[in-house]
């Protein structure tokens, strides 16, 4: 099959010189879906994770209409060109991208600058947790594309500071993320503040009922794309499972890290305190490595970010939720020290080592009472993962699926459902120190073990209470 060029899909002598510069040799499988659609002015739906390329899905084609717009004119809703355009002073914004987190709104707005380098254009991001005045300078200079988080964005227009009624185009980045960090009010608000004529681009990994009837509300006659994340992890990351117990992770992850291959390591964790105590570790052990988690600040966070991209650090301890959306260049290798279990989780992980078409390796470890997750993963990616045999700390529980050992003097760990045994070491690493807690997909705190994970459930669902504390954590964090 030959591969069609960014010129075969339709996109402007400018962007692809940008893309040249950025060695896009050809479009990625979303890319190729979508653009020919957006450049002809579409809604669409797209279904892909982060790593598949479908920030310049979008933004090629944003950035296309709006330059199509002679300078001194500007589009209105209906496309139809009016005074007083895109140069003016103070001009009110023609495309918003909406994104969940600070991490990822200032990805997408890397790529606006990188790909709209030869169009006179301009772009901001705006994000909470740092000082609104000098964004609020940005936008009373005039903007032709707004990339924001929720909160800020509706605080700002709230301020009078964002004018949404000369939006065009409307992207809403990981719709999912949204929604499960409790900012589904929040777009709907977005959505309506929007003029009715307008082209939306809705992105999310995984379609939940929430996302599915908002996209079936507010897209008109939308182009479905779906490119399958199953692919990615299947065919170019190698995939290796330690079967393991729970007690030896530590040793096994220092073992491994003496090899000088494991050159730019992304280690996940479930809990935001796993996170920290196994970076803690990980330094005293000698091993450079940082965390990024939700209860960082945003320069913490940025500065972890910064170390591991610049090289200085070799290891970055994530959990799923502060790594998702982050662009990972030249990740060697993705460590699941806890399998998550959403297996949907698994894939958006291990893509992190196979971005736009490089192949990588990812190891997971796997203890007893992980191996139904085991189970739901390779019932997703329909393959199974390779076992490591003979490694320094093989556990022949945990590769039989039965209960540890017990430690001296510790009573046997009583099981907490048919599925899985229960896991004292894991369960003390719940957030916030507080009673230990299972994520489900279905719903709050499992009381019993590991249950059987629907595909394509939203990846972590909640009860209305926990939902309502979180989105007051969530805005507090993300905007
Ligand atoms: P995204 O899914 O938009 O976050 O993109 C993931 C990564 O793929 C980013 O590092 C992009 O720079 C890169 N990328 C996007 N499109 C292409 C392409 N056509 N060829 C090579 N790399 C690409």
């Amino acid at each position: 099959m030959t591969l069609r060029s960014f010129a075969d899909l339709g996109v402007a002598g400018p962007l692809q010189r940008a893309l040249r510069a950025e060695n896009y040799a050809h479009p990625t499988p979303i890319q190729d879906q979508t653009i020919p659609h957006l450049l002809a002015g579409k809604d669409l739906l797209g279904i892909a994770q982060t790593g598949t390329g479908k920030t310049a899905a979008f933004s090629l084609p944003i950035l296309q209409h709006l330059s199509a717009d002679r300078p001194g004119e500007n589009r209105n809703a209906s496309g139809k060109a009016e005074r007083g355009g895109r140069n003016r002073r103070g001009s009110a914004p023609r495309a918003l991208i909406v994104a969940p987190t600070r991490e990822l709104a200032l990805q997408i707005g890397e790529s606006f600058h990188s790909y709209g380098r030869h169009l006179p254009l301009r772009h901001t991001v705006i994000l909470g947790g740092v000082s609104q005045h000098p964004q609020v300078r940005t936008l009373s200079i005039g903007v032709d594309i707004l990339v924001a988080t929720p909160g800020r964005l509706l605080d700002l227009k709230e301020q009078g500071h964002v004018r949404l009624g000369q939006i065009s185009h409307l992207v809403l980045d990981e719709a999912d993320l949204m929604l499960d960090m409790g900012f589904l009010r929040d777009m709907r608000k977005i959505i309506a503040a929007v003029p009715a004529k307008r082209q939306i681009m809705l992105f999310s990994a995984t379609m939940p009922p929430d996302i599915a009837s908002l996209a079936r509300e507010v897209l008109n006659d939308p182009v479905r794309v779906e490119v399958s994340p199953r692919t990615i992890t299947v065919e170019q990351v190698d995939q290796r499972v330690f079967f393991i117990d729970t007690a030896n992770k530590r040793a096994l992850l220092a073992h491994l890290l003496q090899d000088a291959d494991m050159s730019r390591v992304i280690v996940f964790m479930r809990t935001k305190r796993g996170a920290s105590r196994l970076a803690e570790h990980l330094a005293k052990a000698g091993f450079p490595t940082e965390a990024i988690h939700g209860n960082k600040t945003q320069s913490a966070r940025q500065s972890a970010l910064g170390q591991f991209q610049n090289g200085r650090v070799r290891i970055l301890v994530a959990t799923d939720v502060a790594a998702r959306g982050i662009d990972f260049s030249a990740v060697s290798h993705v460590v699941n020290y806890e399998l998550s279990n959403i297996p949907e989780s698994y894939v958006h992980r291990v893509g992190r080592t196979a971005r736009a078409g490089a192949g990588g390796i990812a190891l997971s470890f796997c203890d007893a009472s992980e191996r139904a997750f085991l189970r739901s993963i390779e019932q997703l990616t329909k393959r199974p993962i390779t076992v490591v045999e003979n490694h320094p700390h093989q556990s022949s529980a945990a590769s039989k699926g039965q209960p540890e050992p017990s430690p001296p003097g510790r009573s046997a760990p009583k099981r907490r459902g048919a599925s899985g045994p229960s896991r004292p070491d894991k369960l003390r690493d719940a957030s916030n120190g507080t009673a230990p807690k299972r994520q489900t997909p279905s719903g709050g705190p499992a009381s019993n073990g590991p249950k059987p994970i629907r595909q394509g459930a939203s990846w972590e669902r909640t009860t209305p209470r926990t939902r309502r504390k979180r989105r007051a954590r969530s805005r507090a964090s993300a905007s």
